[in-house]
This record gives structure tokens, sequence and C-alpha cells, in this order.
């Protein structure tokens, strides 16, 4: 038996519409851009370059419904609702046509942003991880088997705040589509069981404040709500 120096972390997990399971996390993977409109409106040829992805560590997770930290040094939180695809078979170089074979479930997510870092970054060519990794900056909700809905592959992703509709998309609207997301990046690492894939947002990013209730809904998957602790 192996003899650590320290106690190891716990294992940063996700729960599942079942109640009781929960699904072990293992790396948080996001792809960047993959909507049109939102490529558009962070500035970018929305047209089909291949997708790009970053991360963010596994125990960066907060159960919907946890109050959400508001993250230091940063004055422009961003909400961004997207589809989280739970890899249940890993697997290197995986064709788009068995990929979803690969799938375990989905579930509803918000990449938190700290679009001022990003922005920073981006402008003086820097990692996006400050940006993106910070604690509590990936908010998902429970993950649903696809043994039991299938493989989502249209209907609204919608985002409220306060109320507010801020962001109102479509899941047919992805430049790539799950199978093909999975595809893209096995062929750059080995995907495993407990990897998740954010699979990027719709148009209508925007801040969030102290005390702002967010909520998502995402056809097929019900809808989450988190408040930003004050
Ligand atoms: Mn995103």
């Amino acid at each position: 038996m192996t003899r650590f120096v320290l106690p190891p972390a716990p294992v940063p997990s996700i729960s599942t519409t079942d109640g009781e399971s929960r699904f072990a996390l293992r790396r948080v993977f996001c792809v960047g851009r993959n909507y049109a409109e939102h490529a558009r409106e962070m500035g970018h040829d929305p047209n089909r370059e291949p997708p790009f992805f970053f991360t963010k560590p596994a125990d960066a997770v907060i159960a919907a419904g946890q109050p959400v930290p508001y993250p230091p040094q940063t004055t422009d939180l961003h909400h961004e609702a997207e589809l989280v695809v739970a890899i249940g078979t890993g697997g290197h170089d995986i064709p788009a046509s068995s990929a979803l074979d690969h799938v375990w479930g989905y579930g509803i997510g918000n990449d938190l942003t700290r679009r001022d870092l990003q922005a920073q970054a981006k402008k003086l060519g820097r990692p996006w991880d400050m940006a993106k990794g910070f604690n509590g900056s990936f908010v998902c909700g429970p993950l649903h088997p696809a043994a039991s809905i299938g493989h989502p592959a249209q209907g609204a992703v919608r985002l409220w705040v306060n109320g507010t509709l801020r962001q109102d998309g479509d899941l047919s609207e992805m430049i790539w589509p799950v199978a093909d997301i999975i595809a893209h990046l096995s062929a750059s690492v080995a995907l495993a069981p407990g990897d998740v894939i954010m699979t990027g947002t719709p148009a209508g990013v925007g801040a969030l404040m102290r005390g702002d209730t967010c909520e998502i809904e995402i056809a097929g998957l019900g809808r989450i709500t988190s408040t930003i602790a004050g």
C-alpha cells in the first residue's frame, strides 16, 4: 500500500439524478468559442476553425444550488451557460462516429470566468488559467445518464440573471457538436472515465454581481439555480 506524506485530497465529484451515486471527477476540459454568435460577440471570426481547449482544476467544481463565492481579483465575473458532457469510457483517437458511446451522461454547467483577467491574458499572450480555473469556477448540476435521456443535440440553452433572460441559444447551434468535440480532444489527449467537457456557450455572456441569482435551463436537463454570495 502506498504511504503518503499527507492524506490524499478528497475526490471531487458531481451528483447524479439517481440521488445516491456520484460521478467522480477526473479532469475538466472546456471548448472555447463553440457558438458562432458568441465568437462574434467576443470579437472573433466564427469560421469553422478546429476547436481549441482549456481546462479547469477538478476541485473548482461547485454544486448547483450552493452559494458561489465571488472570486478575488476581478470586477467582471461572467456567466457562461453550457452543456456538460461526462465521459464514461476513455480512449485515444476516438472517431466521431462512435464518440457518443463514450459518454456516460450530461448536465448543466456554468463556466464562470474572470473576464477582465481573460482580456488581459489574451492581450499579453498569457495562459487563461487564472481567468478560468479559480475556486468555484465550475458550477455543475446533477448529471443525467445517457442511458436514460439519450444524447441531447438540439433544444434551448437559456440563462437568466435575477429573472432577466441573458442567454438564449440552442444546442443545435454548436459549431462542433459533442461527437466532434470528443474526436478532436481525444486526438490530443487520452480521455478517461471521470473526465468532463464543457461544450461552449451561446451569445449573451455578461457580468454577475454579488447577490445575483443565476438560472440555467437546457432542454431535457431541467434547470439549475445558483446565487452569487454577497
Ligand atoms: Mn465557456
